[in-house]
């Protein structure tokens, strides 16, 4: 490359506006098909494993007896497959990215479902 050529991709980089954004600084851009991070309507989960298990990542973990779903927002590679797997339709992708994780705070979120309502005993009848 020639000085003159150099000179000028230089001075024209110094005036041109940059391609890429001050993320997170600057809010992302979302578009209609952005895979982004995944999220879940817990009342619909009947904490059947079947999207932890269809996981390629590893990132999510069901605990039937606490009634916890959780996803680890490092590990997610937003590939949808959970979604796909879920039955009940309780997981969705969104197009917003996930906010960076700063230390101190957690990469693991969790989300707690209702307790099971117990069934009333059944009345004795009268005989
Ligand atoms: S999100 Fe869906 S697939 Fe995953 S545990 Fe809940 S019901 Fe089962
Ligand atoms: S989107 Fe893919 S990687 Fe992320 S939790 Fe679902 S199955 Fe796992």
């Amino acid at each position: 490359m020639g000085l003159f050529s150099m000179t000028k991709t230089v001075l024209k980089s110094l005036f041109k506006k940059p391609a890429t954004i001050r993320y997170p600084a600057e809010p992302a851009k979302r578009f209609e098909g952005t895979r982004g991070q995944m999220e879940i309507d817990i009342d619909k989960c009947i904490f059947c494993g079947l999207c932890a298990k269809h996981c390629p990542a590893d990132a999510i973990t069901v605990n039937r007896n606490e009634r916890t779903w959780s996803i680890n927002r490092l590990w997610c590679i937003c590939c949808n497959s959970c979604a796909e797997n879920c039955n009940k339709g309780g997981i969705y992708q969104t197009n917003v990215y996930h906010p960076p994780i700063v230390a101190g705070e957690t990469d693991v979120d969790v989300y707690k479902g209702k307790p099971v309502e117990e069934k009333p005993a059944a009345e004795e009848t009268a005989a």
